[in-house]
Parts: structure tokens; sequence; C-alpha cells
């Protein structure tokens, strides 16, 4: 098979590897998109030190059933995507549904000994296959994933009918949030976001935005809820200075690994200060079956779609000249 394998920092070339073979239990998946997810941009430049040299990355995907191993009842050719998140079964975290913390976790495409879903193909165990709706375009199962951080994040901030809500940044990221906060029956959303493009994207979803700076006073009244999918200082100073006290303020952004915060407005108003961190099975399956429904919001979250031979200049100009409004789709299904 084809893959697309991170030589070194700023290096991505497509190389022949052997292709897999399932074992039981075990499934492969015959690829037909994945999503540049900005952790893989920092992982290509090394950044984010969070991908190595020799690996596959990739983990919004989407394809068909191709093989499955002993004791897997999935049909060859089932449209899937992949749950990324590998874990212990056993541990407190994982019993009580939550196996994106646990300590023993792993996560498709980050995890540098395993071949993810930049390839023709992606082996993975049955249970991390999500079948997808009957009828979805194929391509938008690719963006399953980064929907259902934003829900994730949206969930842990108990967004919820009659919420105000602030997201902080208008990037992939925050468009889920921004969509599931929707979803959730919030009376109100404002997304912050300075780059024009992301703002008319978010426009078009039929949400609010405004620029970061001074964009506070345009507020009609202090946010319940503020979901900050940058974390960085200034956004979280935002959020911390845009919320009613009590409010609940979401850290899905990863955007620093080290942050400068006020405690004042945290101690003295009772703000709560929540991590967010992937999403749990259930709500990925929720959001695959969700995101069936709602073709015409999705079709707008892909920038754009490159064949694989494209991908590795799609990588560089990104990291270079700064992200897209949206997606960036390398596909495997088309020549080039
Ligand atoms: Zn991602
Ligand atoms: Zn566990």
């Amino acid at each position: 098979m084809r893959a697309l394998v991170l030589d070194d920092f700023w290096n991505l070339t497509v190389e022949q590897r052997p292709d897999p073979v399932p074992g039981p239990g075990e499934v492969v998946l015959r690829i037909a998109a994945t999503g540049i997810c900005g952790s893989d941009l920092h992982g290509f430049t090394g950044d984010n030190g969070r991908r190595q040299p020799g690996q596959v990355m990739g983990h919004e995907t989407a394809g068909t059933v191709e093989s499955v191993g002993a004791g897997v009842d999935l049909a060859v050719g089932t449209p899937a995507t992949a749950y990324p998140v590998l874990a212990c079964g056993e541990c407190a975290a994982c019993r009580g549904g939550r196996s994106q913390i646990c300590a023993r976790r792993t996560v498709i495409g980050v995890d540098p000994h395993r071949s993810a879903a930049f390839a023709d193909r992606l082996l993975l165990p049955a249970a991390n296959v999500v079948p997808l709706p009957a009828g979805m375009p194929l391509p938008h199962g690719a963006l399953v994933e980064p929907l259902a951080v934003g829900y994730h994040a949206a969930c842990r901030g108990s967004v919820g009918a009659g919420d105000r809500v602030l997201v902080l940044g208008g990037g992939p990221i925050g468009q889920a949030v921004a969509l599931a906060a929707k979803r959730l029956g919030a009376a109100w959303i404002v997304v912050t976001e300075p780059d024009p493009g992301r703002r008319t994207l978010v426009d078009a979803l039929g949400v609010a935005t405004v620029e970061p700076d001074g964009a506070l006073d345009t507020l009609d009244a202090p946010a319940s809820v503020a979901i900050d999918a940058v974390g960085v200082d200034a956004t979280v100073a935002e959020a911390l200075a845009a919320t009613e006290p009590g409010a609940r303020v979401v850290l899905v952004g990863m955007g620093a690994p080290r942050l400068d915060l006020a405690a004042y407005p945290i101690s003295t108003a009772e703000r709560s200060l929540i991590g967010s961190f992937c999403y749990t099975a259930e709500e990925f399956a929720a959001t695959a079956a969700w995101a069936g429904t709602v073709p015409e919001l999705l079709a707008p979250l892909i920038s754009a779609q490159v064949p694989l031979a494209e991908a590795a200049d799609a990588f560089t100009r990104l990291a270079r000249d700064g992200s897209a409004a949206s997606k960036i789709l390398v596909r495997f299904d088309e020549e080039g």
C-alpha cells in the first residue's frame, strides 16, 4: 500500500509499505479520505512534540471495510470511520466510559508505533470501527472526528437550552463546537476569530462571529459558557472576562503547553475551568449518526481535497502560510 511517511520534520514522502492483514478481532479499512488536523501540522513541523519521524499520521478518516479477522461481524464494503482512541478497557476511566482519559491510552495517528490513516489501508480493532450512516457522502466521514471533539467540549461545558455560548477560535474545532452548541439548544453562540475567511465560513453556518479585539463589548450579556478552541493566554483571558460569575470555561484548544492566567476571576467568581480531550466512544458514535443528517452543514467544512501525490505540498503550504478556513482532505481513492 501507499503510505504518507513523516521521514523527518518538514518532510513527508509517499512510500510503499506492506498491506496490513487483520488478525482475530481486527479489521482493515480501505481509506477513501483523511483530514489534515492542526495537530498533524504541528507534528509535521515538530512544534508539538506529539509526532515522531518515521511515523504515518492520520486520525480523521473515512473508508470502507476491506477485510476482517476471525470473530468480526462486519460486512466487507461497510462505509466506516475510526474511533482512534485505544485504551486498556479495565481501569476506572475505561469502565466509566471515559477511555479518552485512560492512563494507558494511545491514539491512532498519534502513536508513532502504529501506521495510521494517511495510507491506503488502516488496521484497527473491530471495536474501533464506527459504521457511517447510509447515504452519507464518504468524505464527510472524515469530519466525524473533529466534530466529535467539538461535541465533547460542549458536553464538558454542560451546554444546554438557554446557554449563552462564547467560542474562542473559528477554526475546525471552533466550528465543530459552534455546531454542537447549536445542536444542544444554546440561546446564542458567538465565535471570536481574527481570520476573515474563517469568519465568513462560520457566518455561513448560521453562527455569529466577531473579531477578538474589543469583541466582548458586542455581547448583549456575559456568556454562561465559554469554550476555548485556541488555548493561549489571550483567549483564556477573554473567556474569563466575557463570562458571568459561576460560568463554565472549557479548555479544548492546545495552542500553548503553559498558560499564564488570572486567578481571581476563577476563585472569587467561582468560574469552573474544565479540560476537554477527544471524546467518549459513545459521543463519537452519536456524532457519526448526527453527521449523516446534516450534509448541508458538513459540505462547507471541507475547504479542499487533494490527491495523495499533492499531500506533502499541502502540508508544507499549510504549515508555512497558515491554515485554511476549514478542513483539507487527502483522497486515497483518486489517482494523482
Ligand atoms: Zn485532530
Ligand atoms: Zn483504561
